[in-house]
């Protein structure tokens, strides 16, 4: 099962992966937006990690380290992402109230409230060309894997996969939700810059549980 002390080591291994991918992000966003999602996530994520630090696991339980992680993020980030990765949190800790340590299931479900919780706050839909095209295959996949009654390293690992061809899939859409929407056609080509840090949070995810 995952304890408290798991997902905090999670969140971290995800804030160092953001950490190393974040210039890619911002070039990313600097074609379609205005070039900060990197720094926006990094920001967001150096916060998180430091508020967990200051968490201590054996008394917190994984609601707490889901809120807490919430509650940073969202005063650090004034960007779009800073309220929806906010929502994804709280929806994961009020996922898994109550209990103590995490087994497949419960896991999953956290994922899953976290994509629902992303889609409700910005109000996306598919193929709007945002991070919701990277965290509804993935929910979906999760989801889809856990009823095949695969393990939770599999489970991640179908999500991170769905992921990935969601981010990839962007190039083909045209923005209707957030900055790239202004660009109209000439969004088209380049990938989501929120779609593309979904990718890689998932990935992580994956290879933290493989
Ligand atoms: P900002 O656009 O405020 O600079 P960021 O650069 O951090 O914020 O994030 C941009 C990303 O946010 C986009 O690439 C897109 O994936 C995501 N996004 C924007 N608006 C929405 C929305 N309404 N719903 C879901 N995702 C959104
Ligand atoms: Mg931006
Ligand atoms: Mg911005």
């Amino acid at each position: 099962t995952i304890t408290s002390q798991n997902l905090v080591d999670l969140f971290l291994a995800i804030a160092a992966a953001i950490d190393q991918d974040k210039e890619r992000l911002s070039e990313l966003d600097g074609v379609i937006g205005d070039a900060d999602h990197g720094v926006t996530m990094n920001i967001g994520f150096t916060a998180v990690k430091n508020a967990l630090g200051g968490l201590d696991t054996t008394e917190a339980d994984p609601t707490t380290v889901f809120n807490t992680s919430a509650k940073s993020f969202l005063n650090a980030v004034g960007a779009s992402s800073g309220p929806l990765y906010a929502t994804a949190f709280m929806r994961a800790g009020a996922a898994v109230k109550g209990e103590s340590a995490l087994d497949r299931n419960a896991m999953v479900e956290a994922f899953k409230a976290m994509a629902k919780g992303i889609q409700d706050r910005g109000k996306a839909e598919r193929g709007d060309k945002t991070m919701v095209d990277a965290w509804l295959p993935a929910s979906e996949a999760i989801e889809a894997a856990a009823e095949r009654d695969e393990s939770l390293a599999a489970c991640f690992a179908a999500a991170a996969t769905a992921a990935e061809e969601g981010a990839e899939a962007t190039k083909t859409m045209q923005a209707s939700k957030g900055r790239a929407s202004w660009l109209g056609a000439r969004s088209l080509g380049h990938m989501d810059p929120g779609a593309a840090s979904t990718a890689l949070i998932v990935r992580t995810m994956a290879d933290v549980f493989a």
